[in-house]
Order: C-alpha cells, then structure tokens, then sequence
C-alpha cells in the first residue's frame, strides 16, 4: 500500500487534520459521522427483550440501512486495507459509543468484548466486538478486559440458523476469567437472537458478575424476526449527542 493510503487507513492523519463526517464529507468535532448525519440513521424504537441471564440490552440503532452497510464495512474490511478500514471502524465506535451512553445503571467495573475464537480471530487478524469494547470503555472511563471471556468451541456462524439453532450453536462455547467484578458490560457489535449474549452472561454469572448489561452497536428490529435489543445514554469523543435514537432496557 502507498504510504499516503497506509496513513489514511490507520486514521493517523487525524492527527494532522481534522477529521471529516464519513457521511457529507464535512468537517466534524470527532471521527465517524457528524450530529446531523448521525441522526439520519435508523434507530431501535420498540422495546428490547433482553437475552436471558443479562439485566438490560443497549443498542441505539436498527440494523438496517446505512447501519447494516457500515457494520458489513468494519467487519469485512476490503482486502488491501491491511486489516482494518478506519472510517468504517470510527463509524462502529460511534455507534457502540452513542449505545453505550443510553446504558442504565452506574459505570461498569469493567467492559468485555464478546470473544472470537483463538482460530478465527488468526485468519480475522481483529475482533470486531474488541475494538467497540476498547472504545466504549475509554469513552466510559472503565478498564476493559479483552480476554476476560474466552471462547471455547470455534462455533460456525450464526447466519441461517434459526432462533433454537442459535441458542444450541453457542451453549457453553465460553468461558470467564475468575473471579470477575459485579457490574459488567458485554459488549457486541450486532444483537439478534441474543444466543450469544445469553450464552456469555452465563459465562460471566458462573465467575461473580451480578449485573450484565449488554451494549451492541446495532440490533436487529423486531419486526425482521429475531429478538433484538437495546436502550442507551453518555457519548463517545467529544461527541455533541446525536438526538433520536431508541431507548430500551429490560
Ligand atoms: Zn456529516
């Protein structure tokens, strides 16, 4: 890659210039989007149920639209980008982030990323939930814990199986680090069974954790089927707060 192209990718020159709304190309007070592009996106409006064993799930916008795009675009970076894409990757902090200030209750003791496999994440070379749960930490001003969570088994994907088959597909496929604070955020980039986060906050009870609340950057609305989540409230970065979305708990 260019060295120019390199810098870019990694977000360093930010440090040089300020940084521009992903959406409109303006000039913005933080990376990702601006507040008025922020706002046009599709937020979760209906209430969420939580997955069983979690206390509240937070997510701030629907997983359709433009959300969906930028999710697929930090997850499946394109190849040549060395890894990771940061406009993508700004854009799912933000989200996390705006998700993240909706949470209820007091700060966490501390954040956890959803974990992937020691396999998958070899070939993946990031764990997309690890990097929302570095920046939600950070913006919460909790220490986070990247391997707190272990996951045991290499589960296939989720996508195509149904609500049952997601609920067996991850049933006892983590483990946690012991013993573990009382009050944790789990944090993910997409709920939509809750399969996962139910099988994780299982993990985190079985170490001492008494309260899980569950923070996604995006979820999938109830009207597409699958169970969905979320509810949030303080900001990311220096982030002026984007009006709108949904507010959910449990
Ligand atoms: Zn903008």
């Amino acid at each position: 890659m260019q060295p120019l192209l390199r810098l870019v990718a990694l977000g360093w020159l930010d440090l040089l210039l300020p940084p521009r709304c992903a959406g409109c190309g303006g000039t913005s007070v933080r990376r990702g989007l601006c507040a008025p592009c922020l706002r046009t996106l599709p937020s979760l409006t209906e209430p969420a149920a939580a997955p069983p064993g979690v206390d509240a799930l937070v997510a701030a916008f629907a997983y359709r639209a433009e959300v969906e795009t930028w999710m697929q675009r930090f997850k499946y970076p394109a190849p040549g980008l060395g890894g990771l894409d940061a406009t993508p990757r700004a854009v799912a902090e933000l989200l996390a982030c705006e998700s993240a200030a909706r949470a209820p209750g007091p700060r966490p003791d501390l954040v956890v990323p959803v974990p992937l496999h020691p396999k998958r994440l070899r070939s993946r070379g990031f764990n997309p939930a690890g990097l929302l749960a570095r920046a939600v930490a950070r913006a919460s001003d909790a220490p986070c814990d990247p391997v707190a969570l272990r996951r045991l088994r290499d589960t296939p994907s989720q996508t195509g199986l149904d609500r049952r088959g997601r609920r067996r597909n991850v049933q006892g496929a983590f483990a946690a680090r012991r013993p573990l604070p009382r009050r944790v955020w789990l944090v993910d980039d997409v709920a939509t069974t809750g399969a996962t986060l139910a099988a994780c906050a299982r993990a985190l009870r079985g170490a001492g954790v008494r309260r899980v609340v569950a923070i996604c950057a995006a979820a999938t609305p109830l009207g597409d089927g699958a169970t969905s989540s979320a509810s949030a409230a303080r900001s990311c970065p220096p982030a002026p707060r984007a009006g709108g979305p949904g507010r959910r708990a449990s």
